[in-house]
């Protein structure tokens, strides 16, 4: 949804009533320092509008949102001497989310720097095939009916994914 439900930062920001380091803008999107950064660089990318997380997210604007990313993040790279780069969403609680109003971070990085996105995570179990079918059949039915996959609350039904390659 695109209502405020508690004061946003980032729509002050937005707003120019909070001070804040731009390095892009456009009709849609803003581009700023972020306030603690990672490394220096990193970087937010917010729309204009307030929506909370990825689920209201309107489609085209998150695309909008990814290219001014996907076009920061090189810029960015070089600026700050990276040796790597890192672009992270964290949507809801659950994800470590802490500014409801989406945005990207880039994160330039750089070999040691004791930032930890660690993949894969190493207290996960590598699930068996047959798991990992039956949740892109999940994924697949859900794509296909909306609707009734909610309904099911997320139940499989029919779709079929089948192993593409061995991994
Ligand atoms: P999240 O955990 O929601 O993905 O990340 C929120 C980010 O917003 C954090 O990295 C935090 O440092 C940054 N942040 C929070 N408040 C401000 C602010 O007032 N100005 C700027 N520039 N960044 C902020
Ligand atoms: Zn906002």
């Amino acid at each position: 949804m695109s209502t405020v439900s508690a004061h946003c930062i980032f729509c002050d920001i937005v707003k120019g009533a909070a001070e804040v380091s731009v390095c892009y803008e456009d009709t849609e999107a803003l581009a700023f320092m972020d306030i603690q950064p990672v490394n220096p660089g990193h970087t937010l990318v917010v729309a204009r509008a307030h929506h909370e997380s990825l689920e209201e997210l309107p489609k085209a604007l998150g695309a909008h949102l990814f290219g001014v990313a996907l076009k920061l993040g090189p810029v960015i790279h070089k600026a700050s001497h990276a040796e790597g780069m890192n672009l992270i969403v964290s949507s809801g609680a659950a994800a470590g989310q802490d500014v409801y109003h989406f945005h990207i971070h880039l994160i330039p990085r750089k070999k040691g720097d004791g930032f930890d996105v660690q993949l894969p995570f190493g207290r996960s179990d590598m699930p068996d095939r047959t798991m990992l079918d039956a949740m892109a059949a999940r994924i697949i039915s859900a794509l296909r009916d909306p609707a009734r996959a909610r309904e099911e609350g997320g139940g499989k039904r029919g779709a079929k994914s089948g192993s593409r390659n061995a991994r």
